[in-house]
């Protein structure tokens, strides 16, 4: 089998192009090729030596998954399906706002965490991504975006929010933001990818070390009894270990902050009291907070809070000197919103057993 170079960051292809017994620039350019342009033919990399094209034909590939759903809200929010294999599909959303483009990138197929108001956790889980699968999500969608009016590429900042909860799969994840920060292939900066994580405490240690990216932690509760409620993932790294781990994160990154998100979940988590056990955690961590209106799916079993209800909310905050925003919520009609995302996954967890899956579509 040939390696897939969408599998390689700029140190692996170094190494591969070494191994080869070519020059790092020559790395450097087939790099380029294939994220800036998006050229996926060795053969049309018209500025690589003749040899050099027929050798990379013959030992390697390109290769993205095949896209087999591409649906506009009239927001102007796009979602893509895409089938990573012969049982499974994940998705990305493309968000446009004035001034930038974010892109909504997965991380697994599905999830094992199962938090209780997430459509994703509710479809079990299947496998991580490999790199590939993860980095082929900006590279598909600035080939299907094209540029904007001054020839820029659209996609402006990225975010690990899609399907999947990324700390649980770091050894595809990190060589796919470093790409996402290399300058030759998506040159975004540090502060422009946000990874999120429900609370996975080593894998936020590890992050800090090896890629230290923005970090957003979706909290959904100010205390222990119900977050281990919302977020069974609680029961294994309190709230805590959680913040002591926030503070870490920081120590790294000195004039960053926390982005904690929010669920907004209707008589669950969205009374004036909660709003102050939030801003005595947020005391205790630089942070800011971002409420999200929940978006529901088929059998839930919870309601958004009401829009006065969420006003209000942010105001306590807000009083408490907590800097607050609420999350637009995009792409309805499109199943694009948080926690919406289900792609195709085939459940390895049994938690799934009532879905029906569209499988054998995606096998046609
Ligand atoms: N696994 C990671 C990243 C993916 S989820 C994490 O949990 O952080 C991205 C965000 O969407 C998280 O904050 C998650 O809690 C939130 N979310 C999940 N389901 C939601 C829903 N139904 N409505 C609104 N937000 C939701
Ligand atoms: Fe997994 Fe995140 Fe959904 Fe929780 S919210 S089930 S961690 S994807």
């Amino acid at each position: 089998m040939t390696e897939n170079l969408l599998d390689f960051d700029a140190q692996a292809m170094q190494s591969l192009f070494a191994a080869m017994g070519e020059k790092g620039f020559r790395a450097r350019q087939v790099l380029r090729w294939i994220h800036q342009r998006g050229e996926p033919d060795f053969e049309r990399m018209s500025d690589l030596a003749k040899d050099l094209r027929a050798k990379l034909s013959l030992s390697a590939r390109v290769e993205a998954p095949a896209v087999v759903g591409d649906s506009v809200a009239p927001d102007g929010t796009r979602k893509w399906l895409l089938k990573i294999d012969g049982a499974n599909a994940i998705e990305s959303v493309f968000i446009p706002e004035d001034g930038r483009g974010t892109l909504c990138v997965s991380s697994q197929a599905g999830c094992v965490l199962d938090c209780a108001f997430c459509s994703t956790g509710k479809q079990g889980f299947n496998r991580n991504l490999t790199t590939a699968e993860i980095i082929a999500q900006p590279w598909i969608a600035n080939r299907l975006l094209g540029r904007d009016p001054n020839g820029e590429r659209v996609i402006t900042n990225v975010v690990m929010m899609g399907m999947g909860e990324p700390l649980l799969n770091l050894d595809a994840v990190i060589p796919a933001l470093r790409l996402m920060l290399d300058d030759n292939a998506y040159g975004l900066s540090r502060r422009r990818v946000t990874v999120s994580t429900s609370g996975v405490v080593p894998g936020m240690d590890r992050l800090r070390e090896e890629c230290p990216v923005a970090l957003a932690v979706s909290l959904h509760a100010p205390n222990d009894a119900l977050r281990d409620r919302l977020v069974p993932l609680n029961r294994k790294y309190p709230l805590r270990e959680l913040i002591k781990a926030c503070n870490r994160y920081l120590d790294k990154a000195p004039r960053d902050f926390i982005t904690f998100e929010y669920v907004m979940l209707d008589e669950v988590n969205d009374s004036d009291g909660d709003a102050r056990g939030l801003a005595a955690i947020a005391r205790r961590v630089r942070s800011k907070f971002n409420l999200i209106p929940f978006n529901p799916f088929p059998d839930a079993g919870f309601r958004r809070s009401g829009a006065d209800r969420i006003r209000r909310f942010a105001e306590i905050l807000r009083r408490e000197g907590v800097t607050v925003t609420t999350r637009k919520t995009r792409g309805d009609g499109i199943d694009a919103a948080c926690g919406q995302l289900a792609g195709d996954v085939t459940d390895r967890t049994r938690r799934s057993s009532q879905k029906v899956h569209r499988i054998t579509e995606l096998r046609a």
